[in-house]
């Protein structure tokens, strides 16, 4: 059986396993605007990567994380959630407890 009582502030694990993940998909201009340019993709098509590491990720994985842009973090950041396929992938990547 699959817990979903993950603590994502000590995980962060979505937010640092694949560049191609924090990706933009449904925001509107002006909401991508609102995001600093140096966190960026050069492509402008999602979120700059370090790695497999979201470049807005402070902290340390497994430790304790944060987005440093919570409030105006990319949609599919926001449709993420403990538990689901992203969540499980990722957690399984870094031999997280499923
Ligand atoms: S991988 Fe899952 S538990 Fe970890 S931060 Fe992301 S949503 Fe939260
Ligand atoms: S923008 Fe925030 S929530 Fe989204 S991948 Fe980067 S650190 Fe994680």
């Amino acid at each position: 059986m699959i817990s979903v009582d993950f603590d994502c502030q000590s995980c962060g694990a979505c937010c640092a396993y694949n560049a191609s993940w924090p990706r933009f998909s449904t925001e509107t201009d002006e909401e991508l605007d609102e995001l600093p340019r140096h966190l960026v993709a050069e492509d402008e098509q999602g979120m700059r990567c370090y790695g497999d590491r979201c470049a807005a990720l402070s902290g340390s994985v497994g430790v304790s994380t944060a987005c440093t842009v919570y409030d105006i973090r990319p949609d599919i950041c926001r449709a993420c959630m403990p538990g689901d396929g992203a969540c499980l992938e990722a957690r399984a990547a870094y031999g997280f407890s499923l």
